[in-house]
């Protein structure tokens, strides 16, 4: 199986514990979340809506809320998609395994989670460190 996610859902994959926009948000993100564990899974990265948005109640005629917060999106995205090859298709386990090398301490998703409403609730988030 092949999934499509934007940049910075790896991130938020990764601190993921069951909270969402809506019931619907949550039982798709929840089977995302057990498909890119599986050793099988390959990911095409984007910066775009990908297949967690594809059940947001945010998401709106292709677009992250308004034409600003999609925006703010896309470049959360990109700081992301800059430290990986976004032609490839990434072996999942591989790539998340990536991203806990790459993105190792709190100034390092300064950029992407700064401002980010569910970073309280984030296990990601709030097991890095301030610095190595
Ligand atoms: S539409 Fe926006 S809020 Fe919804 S999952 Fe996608 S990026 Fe997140």
């Amino acid at each position: 199986m092949n999934i499509r996610l934007r940049g910075h859902h790896l991130l938020c994959l990764k601190g993921f514990q069951g909270y969402g926009y809506d019931e619907s948000f949550v039982e798709n993100m929840t089977f995302i979340n057990s498909k890119r564990k599986l050793p099988q899974t390959t990911v095409s990265l984007c910066d775009c809506a990908d297949d967690i948005c594809a059940s947001c109640p945010n998401l709106m005629d292709g677009i992250c809320e308004d034409k600003t917060q999609n925006e703010r999106v896309i470049s959360m995205d990109r700081e992301v998609l800059k430290k990986l090859d976004i032609k490839k298709e990434y072996d999942s386990t591989e790539l998340f395994d990536k991203i806990d090398e790459i993105f190792n301490t709190k100034e390092s998703v300064s950029k992407i989670c700064f401002n980010c409403k569910w970073s309280e609730k984030c296990l990601f988030y709030q097991k890095l460190p301030n610095n190595r």
